[in-house]
């Protein structure tokens, strides 16, 4: 905790804009501009001020003419920031473990003919409760043979080698949308307990679908693995880019291939209860720079992104 904690503070620095509230079709959303003047460069930010435990959050950032910021980093992962209307923008991961409190990202900006200069903006990592689940089931269903054990190794390698291949672009494109439209029935990060042993938290949103309900890409991307896996079923994962993927799990059908180009509303498969599942759902899974979050909070961050992008006009 101590080495994330501001030992000084920026925050002096700044000069807060009075609130302003842009009201959406989706929500409100209650953003500060906040101009700082003593920067490498004088900038603005658009920023929630805050990150919950185990989501993401959109930070936004206008630099004068010819500066620019692509890189820079948070909670040790690094962040990958883009062009978004006249300014940059970027998604801000939150493991379900991070340390709570003030942690300071770090953006590395550029400007023609100087050297690059690290600037560091305090956000706040704030508490999240996640429900908590105990389940028993036979023995037979939470302990796996050597051959079982054997295959769910090789998917888990298969995985990882395609999440390694990301595209270094930015793929998707506006906000991101549901793939289905049922009820969710188990959200991100529920904390697992199977016969008393702990697991690990549940790594997606499930939502309710009966058989063959199509299951639609959120965004544009490129599909980074199909399978039929152990656990997960017939599966289906996208690229979005810039180290952002998407999971699809216990599908009854594929209707995509591998480095097949999808856009928002392809349909990637029918959902179905394939793999270690009990009934028809869709579990949809979001990782960000190899970081698990709740799929729902890239949909919130993913509109204001792309609200403060289109209301530039
Ligand atoms: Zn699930």
């Amino acid at each position: 905790m101590l080495g994330k904690i501001l030992k000084f503070s920026p925050v002096r620095a700044f000069v807060i804009v009075p609130f302003f509230i842009l009201a959406l079709p989706f929500g409100p959303f209650v953003p500060s501009i906040i101009k700082v003047t003593r920067a490498p460069v004088p900038l603005e930010i658009i920023t929630n001020g805050s990150i919950a435990l185990g989501e993401v959050a959109s930070f936004s950032i206008k630099l004068p003419p010819k500066a620019y910021t692509k890189t820079g980093s948070f909670n040790g992962t690094p962040v990958f920031f883009f062009k978004s209307g006249s300014g940059y923008s970027a998604l801000l991961p939150a493991t379900l473990s991070s340390t709570l409190g003030t942690h300071l990202l770090e953006l590395k900006i550029e400007a023609p003919g100087k050297e690059s200069k690290s600037f560091f903006y305090p956000l706040e990592i704030k508490d999240k409760k996640y429900e908590v689940s105990r389940i028993t089931v036979p023995k037979s269903m939470s302990h796996f043979s050597k051959k079982t054990l054997k295959r769910m190794k090789k998917e888990r390698k298969s995985v990882k080698k395609a999440l390694s291949k990301g595209t270094g672009k930015k793929l998707w494109k506006d906000a991101f949308i549901r793939p289905v439209p049922g009820k969710l029935t188990s959200g991100f990060g529920k904390r697992r307990f199977i016969n008393g042993e702990s697991r690990n938290p549940h790594s997606g949103a499930d939502f309710r679908t009966p058989l063959g309900e199509p299951v639609l890409s959120p965004s544009s991307g490129v599909v980074a693995l199909i399978g039929n896996h152990y656990l997960t079923g017939y599966t289906v994962i996208i690229d979005h880019g810039l180290e952002l993927f998407s999971f699809y799990y216990h599908l009854s059908k594929l209707e995509v291939k591998t480095g097949e180009v999808v856009e928002e509303g392809t349909l990637l498969g029918l959902a179905g209860s394939t793999g270690r599942s009990t009934g028809p759902h869709l579990h949809w899974g979001i990782k960000i720079g190899g970081i698990k979050v709740n799929p729902l909070s890239l949909i919130t961050a993913t509109e204001e992104i792309t609200f403060i992008r289109e209301s530039e006009g």
